[in-house]
């Protein structure tokens, strides 16, 4: 499940990791970390294969560090995702156009 957002979300962590924290293939320690915490959330995430983008995502589950983390990521990577991996960022766009559904 969220085999998708969950590719979506390493690619860009790496991306950032390798530009802003000078690694290469691995990442680094605080990013490992929130790669980590990011895949797990996704897979406790309510919304399986429906889900918004978590930006939009109604329920914020990230604690507030992990919050700004993967905002940063996302601020710095989610441009760059047209240019590697143009199908993925475009589903992930089109995925952010959808409102996500209330779960009363
Ligand atoms: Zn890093």
């Amino acid at each position: 499940m969220n085999t998708t957002e969950k590719k979506t979300i390493g690619k860009m962590i790496h991306l950032y990791c390798n530009a802003k924290h000078g690694t290469s293939h691995a990442l680094c320690t605080s990013c490992a970390e929130l790669n980590k915490y990011a895949q797990k959330r996704l897979s406790k995430c309510i919304y399986g294969e429906d889900k918004p983008t978590c930006e939009k995502c109604p329920i914020h589950c990230y604690s507030s560090d992990m919050r700004e983390k993967i905002k940063d990521v996302m601020r710095y990577s989610g441009p760059r995702m047209l240019f590697h991996s143009p199908r993925m960022a475009i589903t992930h766009l089109i995925k952010g156009m959808k409102t996500p559904k209330r779960i009363s």
